[in-house]
């Protein structure tokens, strides 16, 4: 049996290393390392892909976050709600743009953004709501837009685990993760589901205005050359990622098919286990179950992440790693429980999904190389642990 890895982008990379060379080579050869032929390639290959309009490629996911709040025209004082189960980039930005996070609780089986705190988090200073596509599937989109709608708020999709993935809304039709509400962000982080070879990021909007915006504020605020009419930044995906991006773009999809069927295989070793609560892909599109089909691509697996519900979790993250195998706490601590993100106003009692959620979850080995023989070796090994 190979080593099992978290994340195994050395094998997937062995597979395309030909074309990935090629293009690298290119770009040293041109020397044309920043903004060369292969950022507006990559650019408009996944504008094709993702089927919008405007596709502005940035430094990371974290940067790309921020410019679109920045884009948005949200200022110092607005409120912006977004998830207490997150990375922490989604809130890190708001704050440093001095808007005012407003952190809500989580579903317990999608582990997306609860509606209905959602809605009792709306006051009169809310601008905008971020989404967090967790671990690979959309949040209720539907349900957030028609949100929106009535209250006049922007949605801002944290798409940075989802990219690939496809929502259906109730009446048959679908969009890609990121190009539903006003402003879609992701990052190619290496172990994102379209990972470069370093840091890089993208917005997606299909707002002609807003884009243009947000082509300027990625560069210093320039729309003219030294004409600095906003105040921006300096993001940008520099041409070797966007080489290696262009030469995955391609295998996105099959990437995808790969993790849904490690995710399968995991959900389905584990459906008899009473003290393993396996994740559920939840789609409107017909003939959907919550198990994972391969009629929709709803759930892409970014992680693939169990709960444990008979207390043994940490146990259990230390018995695998006992066992050379990988695993990971997604996330350990809420947000509401970070110094930088604590606050008076939080109530223990509105976060009773994400306090559970960080004692009993655990994320297995998830990625576009898992071998049957490493499968069965990972679940055996749980279910002997956890019974
Ligand atoms: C990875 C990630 C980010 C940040 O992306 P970087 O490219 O690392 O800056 C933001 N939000 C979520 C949910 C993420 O998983």
């Amino acid at each position: 049996m190979k080593k099992i890895q978290m994340v195994d982008l050395q094998s997937q990379y062995q597979k395309i290393k030909d074309v990935v060379n090629t293009s690298i080579d290119e770009v040293l050869n041109s020397s044309a390392y920043i903004n060369g032929p292969y950022v507006k390639e990559f650019q408009a290959d996944l504008e094709k892909y993702l089927g919008v309009k405007h596709v502005i490629p940035c430094a990371n996911g974290t940067d790309a976050l921020q410019i679109a709040m920045m884009g948005l025209g949200l200022a110092p004082g607005d409120e912006v709600i977004t998830v207490d189960f997150t990375f922490a980039a989604t809130v890190e930005v708001i704050g440093l743009l001095q808007l005012t996070p407003v952190l809500v609780d989580v579903e317990p089986d999608t582990f997306n953004i609860d509606i209905n705190a959602l809605k009792k988090a709306i006051t009169p200073k809310t601008k905008a709501i971020v989404p967090v596509h967790l671990f690979g599937q959309c949040a209720n989109m539907e349900a957030i837009l028609a949100i929106a709608k009535e209250h006049n708020l922007f949605v801002i999709e944290d798409n940075a685990q989802a990219i690939g993935a496809d929502y259906t809304f109730k009446d048959g039709t679908s969009k890609k993760a990121g190009t539903i509400g006003d402003v879609g962000t992701t990052s190619f982080f290496p172990s994102k589901n379209l990972g470069c070879y370093g840091d890089g990021g993208a917005i997606f909007t299909n707002n002609d205005e807003l884009a243009h915006t947000l082509r300027g504020i990625v560069n210093h605020g320039m729309y003219k050359r030294y004409y600095h009419d906003v105040v921006g930044v300096n993001s940008r995906l520099d041409s070797i990622q966007a080489a290696v991006l262009k030469a995955k773009l391609p295998h996105l999809d099959t990437y995808c098919q790969a993790r849904r069927n490690a995710a399968r295989y995991y959900n389905n070793a584990f459906v008899n286990n009473p003290n393993i609560i396996t994740p559920v892909a939840k789609s409107n599109k017909k003939n959907c179950s919550t198990s994972i089909c391969d009629n929709c691509n709803c759930h892409v697996f970014h992680q693939y992440t169990l709960q444990i519900t008979n207390g043994k979790r940490d146990e259990l993250h230390q018995h695998l790693l006992d066992n050379n195998i990988p695993n990971a706490i997604y996330y350990p601590v809420p947000l509401h429980k970070q110094k930088a993100y604590a606050d008076k106003r939080y109530k223990e009692d509105d976060f009773k999904v994400t306090n559970k959620l960080v004692e009993t979850v655990i994320s297995l080995p998830m990625h576009t190389e898992l071998e049957e023989d490493q499968l069965a070796f990972i679940t055996k090994t749980i279910n002997d642990f956890i019974k």
